[in-house]
């Protein structure tokens, strides 16, 4: 095993493997990080340090990261000074979350100062990052592996993606994508700066994938019960070539819950849903990444108004929640919350959504489909109502669908296009799901795989000693 130059005083006395974890931005991609350093630094015998960079783009993060190392001292904090960034190159209102991957990639190369004296023995690098990071660790003679931290039909995509484009360089756009033992992704699946080869997304996307080759090896947040053919076409080498091991190692889930966040949420959501029936709430969640438009929003709050069913609703009306002060009232139309309140509990704030999934009174997870929330939804054997906005969501939605977790309206479109989603089909489709004794069956056995494969001698679960051999 190479080790990154070992400083004074860091003698790796006892050969335990260090493995140096290197997240990209936003708290989707910081979850299933932190989950993983725990599973290494508590279950797996690796000393774990953790690339951070301060301050974080949300406050989400913040605090997660607080909890983190509080609740688990043995994982090591790195912080990453990034170089001066101009944001200026870019539009006015430009993603943040993006802004600061393409801020990381850009000083990517200050981070052999940083690793050398640690004494690592290995690099995980965030897909986000991973072309960037690989040079660092080759030339510090450290095996970088990548953890890809949404599903594995994506993984499949993000590795075939630049064949694809090679074999149509020809013009005629981005269509439908057949991937080698895997499926093919329709057209609209495929998220929208993919159809532009120019957008620096695209570019980096395809670097990402093209360095997949040469990753020691490659986790993802998945389980085979979930997506049988994806994990299968990947580890069998038919998606790409000279594809090194796959570990599916999910559900990646916390050793226990840091309850920061859920203690700055004002509502006593917990206790909202300790006081509803069995099997009777719709929890509705669109993730921490980005905003819904209003007009979705309200038809949204109509639709679930409508379907009659109690739920609990967390919206979401800016893209950094540091900067979400529109009020609900505004955001989800006059009366609506005084209409509601025997039934529904609508916040802002954060909630732990583990927690959430888990409760019994859960009965349905309207999504839109982050991977992490999929897993999540996996693992507590919630069915899900998929309506994915954005990103690689509707890719997650397919997984869903065909896995038999959830169900999906695959004509419903992406967030601002061709229109919006009408209260009438999501009271409507709510209405069904929840009335679906087989979704919820369905569900429950997979909620039941999942629970098989990360306990000891299960898939996942072998897949990561395995893993944590090779570090
Ligand atoms: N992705 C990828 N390769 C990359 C960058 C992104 O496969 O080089 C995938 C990954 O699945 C990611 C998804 O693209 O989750 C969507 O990216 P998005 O811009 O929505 O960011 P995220 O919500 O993951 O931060
Ligand atoms: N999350 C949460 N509480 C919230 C919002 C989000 O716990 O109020 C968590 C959620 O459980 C998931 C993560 O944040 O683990 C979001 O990741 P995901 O991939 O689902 O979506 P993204 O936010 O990246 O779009």
């Amino acid at each position: 095993r190479s080790r990154a130059m070992l400083g004074e005083g860091d003698t790796p006395a006892d050969g335990r493997p260090h493995v140096v974890l290197v997240p990209s931005a936003g708290m989707g991609h910081l979850l299933p990080f932190g989950r993983l350093a725990v599973a290494l630094s508590s279950g797996h015998g690796c000393d774990v340090s953790l690339v951070t960079v301060l301050p974080t783009v949300s406050t989400a993060e913040t605090r997660h990261l607080e909890a983190l190392v509080d609740a688990f001292p043995a994982v090591r904090r790195l912080d990453f000074q990034l170089t001066p960034f101009d944001e200026s190159e870019f539009s006015p209102g430009a993603d943040p979350f993006f802004l600061r991957v393409e801020a990381m990639r850009r000083s990517a190369p200050l981070l052999d100062q940083l690793l050398a004296g640690t004494g690592a023995s290995a690099v995980v690098s965030d897909i986000f990052l991973s072309s960037v990071v690989m040079p660092v660790a080759k030339e510090l003679r450290l095996p970088c592996h990548v953890l890809f931290t949404s599903s594995a039909a994506m993984l499949s995509l993000c590795a075939y993606f630049p064949t694809y484009l090679d074999a149509n360089a020809g013009g005629g756009g981005v269509g439908d994508v057949d991937i080698p033992g895997v499926y093919r992704i329709p057209k609209a699946s495929i998220q929208q700066p993919l159809h532009d080869p120019n957008h620096l997304f695209t570019r980096q996307f395809v670097a990402n994938g093209r360095s997949l080759t040469n990753a020691a090896g490659i986790l993802v947040n998945t389980f085979n019960a979930l997506e049988p053919e994806a994990v299968a076409a990947l580890k069998q080498g038919k998606v790409a070539s000279g594809f090194r091991p796959v570990f599916a190692v999910g559900p990646l889930l916390p050793a226990s819950s840091p309850a920061r966040n859920q203690a700055t949420n004002p509502t006593n959501y917990m206790e909202w849903l300790d006081a509803q029936p069995a099997r009777s709430v719709v929890y509705v969640s669109f993730g921490s990444r980005k905003a819904i438009s209003g007009e979705q929003l309200k038809e949204l709050a109509a639709g679930l108004e409508a379907s009659g069913h109690r739920f609990l609703w967390v919206v979401k009306g800016t893209i950094v929640d540091r900067d979400d002060t529109a009020e609900l009232r505004e955001l989800l139309g006059e009366g609506f919350l005084e209409r509601v309140e025997k039934r529904g509990l609508v916040t802002k704030a954060w909630v732990e959504q583990e927690e959430v999934l888990k409760h019994e009174s859960v009965a349905l997870f309207v999504s839109h489909c982050g991977w992490n929330s999929v897993m999540e939804a996996a693992a507590s054997g919630v069915p899900v109502l998929a309506l994915p906005r954005f990103g690689d969501q509707r890719v997650n939605a397919g997984v869903v669908a065909r896995a038999g977790l959830g169900v999906w309206v695959d004509s419903w479109s992406w967030e601002g296009e061709a229109g919006v989603i009408s209260a009438e089909e999501i009271s409507e489709k709510v209405k069904s799901a929840m009335g679906d004794e087989a979704l919820r069956r369905k569900a429950a056995s997979l909620g039941e795989a999942a629970a098989k494969a990360v306990a000891g001698g299960g898939s996942s679960h072998r897949c990561l000693a395995e893993f944590a051999r090779l570090c």
